[in-house]
């Protein structure tokens, strides 16, 4: 029976990578791009971890499996983080679960709360803290200990932020090891297990080459440590399971940042957004603006992970994070977050506050869109926005889980920013604005100088696996991939195709016609929740 083993390397880009390759700084990739399959892998739209690594493990376009973004997009003016069971489609361990495969699945994004599967899943950084149930079966988390299955690294979402971006900026070097550190626990951890067990199937997501690449992209001897520690984890699994099937992954490529769109300046500028208080005087703005000021001060004066991973810490990050002045009352549409590279439209039949009425809708969406498509950057002169959609042109007009209205990308030399504020520099305070708020600027404070590009990277190497063979996928392409593999048939639901130009024998491809339902996993009460969400 063939074992496939799967590891994610997020934000993985062949662009840094070939070159790495070619003088063996990276041998293991080097070693499965010449006696391997390799290429490029086609992330989703938006190009973002959320969607992309829930398609990879679905095999289903975000129309389908509902996620479009970490934040839940059925949520208006509210940040409500997505979860497992918030995702429509059975992922990769329900199937083999379903086919009596035993899984091992490890820090995969989009995996909290853990599921009942066949096997073993540790949860990734959108779990809440060490004290939540994070593993299936919850035994497991009593292991995770050095005499044991290892110590394991929780990452927290928009919690950790802050001492990473702290980090990068006074001690790039740090923020490498503690990676690289991070890395080790989960290989570590994930080895154990498959030890341990008697597994069919092993998934394990290695991210800290996201943040890296976030945050030092001018730093690309520190980022090729992090690569380089992948790789020497890659080897060691490799080295062990040589019967194996590899399949190594990226969610999406990366490249460099060099300006940024504020597109909620711009709607408010336009007026589709009115806010509550002068947005350059507004609490939020005054305490950014002075927290850039002190932050190489507190950086050396306080253990800041451990402060902003306590109750206090997490309340006021997740609230500064989450509020905004928005005046929904009298909001016409909204830019969702900053990974969503959507706009919300606000309806009065669907929220609390809206004010768009239904039949004027397809109106001011085309309004918005004419908008977007003619915003310039004021510098060069040049458009911004490269592509727009209305939802239903990417996700289909049965999309699951309300996608936002209007999608697009930007330019590639553009990141995107989500607050209504003057751009970075504490003399804005004193500055006024009045209705022109700049909508473009170099990196802030809390901008990346890396961000995500459309092209992944796929790596697949075994006895099977046709060598020195460059292929193209989709992250859609990854489960019917394993199912054909394993010689399990693939529902006809499930998007992707087969990636046969990988094998030297070609795997017998079996489509039924079942679609595989997810199993329910929300109670009613969690249902009516739902249902009665409101405005702040
Ligand atoms: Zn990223």
């Amino acid at each position: 029976m063939q074992r496939v083993i799967v590891i994610g390397l997020d934000g993985g880009t062949l662009d840094l990578m070939q070159p790495w390759m070619d003088d063996n700084s990276l041998p293991n990739f080097n070693k499965m791009r010449k006696q391997g399959s390799y290429g490029y892998l086609r992330s989703t739209t938006p190009c973002y971890s959320a969607p992309a690594w829930v398609s990879i493990v679905t095999g289903s376009n975000p129309g389908k499996h509902g996620i479009y973004d970490f934040f839940r997009t059925d949520c208006f003016a509210q940040k409500n983080l997505i979860s497992s069971r918030y995702r429509k489609k059975p992922a990769i361990w329900n199937l083999l679960t379903e086919a009596e495969r035993k899984s091992i699945v490890v820090n995969v994004p989009g995996t909290y709360p853990p599921e009942e599967i066949n096997g073993v899943i540790i949860t990734c950084l959108l779990t809440p803290s060490f004290e939540s149930n994070f593993t299936y079966p919850k035994e497991i988390k009593n292991d995770l200990t050095d005499n044991k299955l290892g110590k394991y690294e929780l990452e927290q979402i928009a919690v950790d932020d802050i001492p990473k971006y702290l980090t990068a900026k006074y001690a790039p070097e740090k923020l490498s090891n503690q990676i690289n550190m991070i890395t080790t626990s989960h290989a570590t951890v994930t080895m154990h297990l498959m030890e341990r067990l008697n597994w069919d199937f092993t998934m394990v997501v290695f991210r800290g080459t996201d943040d890296v690449q976030h945050l030092l992209w001018d730093r690309k001897d520190l980022i090729l440590s992090c690569y380089k520690k992948a790789d020497e984890y890659i080897g060691k699994i490799m080295n062990k399971y040589p019967d194996a099937l590899f399949i190594v992954v990226s969610d999406h490529g990366f490249g460099k940042a060099d300006k940024y769109f504020y597109i909620n300046n711009a709607l408010y500028n336009a007026g589709y957004i009115k806010t509550t208080s002068d947005p350059t005087r507004n609490f939020n703005t005054i305490l950014t603006l002075f927290f850039n000021k002190t932050s190489k001060f507190l950086f050396y004066i306080f253990p800041m992970q451990k402060i902003v991973r306590s109750k206090l810490g997490k309340k006021l990050i997740m609230s500064t994070v989450i509020s905004s002045n928005i005046d929904f009352s009298k909001t016409i549409a909204v830019y969702h977050s900053i990974c969503s590279r959507g706009i919300r439209i606000n309806l009065k039949d669907k929220y609390e506050f809206g004010i768009v009425e239904n039949k004027n809708y397809d109106k001011i969406r085309n309004e918005i869109i004419d908008f977007l498509e003619n915003i310039r950057d004021p510098e060069t002169g040049e458009k911004i926005v490269k592509k727009i959609y209305k939802y239903e042109e990417i996700y289909g007009k049965n999309a699951v889980n309300d996608p936002l209205d209007i999608i697009f990308d930007l330019k590639e030399e553009y990141g995107a920013q989500e607050l209504i504020q003057p751009l970075p520099g504490i003399e804005a305070i004193f500055k006024n604005y009045g209705h022109n708020l700049p909508i473009v600027s170099k990196p802030g404070f809390y901008d990346w100088i890396g961000d995500h590009r459309p092209n992944g990277i796929i790596f697949m190497y075994g006895d099977n696996i046709q060598s020195n063979n460059r292929i193209e996928a989709s992250v859609i392409d990854i489960v019917p991939t394993i199912l054909s593999a394993m010689d399990i048939p693939i529902s006809n639901d499930i998007d992707g195709r087969v990636i046969e130009e990988a094998f030297i024998k070609k795997p017998k491809i079996r489509r039924i016609n079942n679609d595989i339902k997810k199993k329910q996993l929300l109670t009613e009460a969690e249902l009516k929740k739902i249902k009665k969400l409101k405005l702040r």
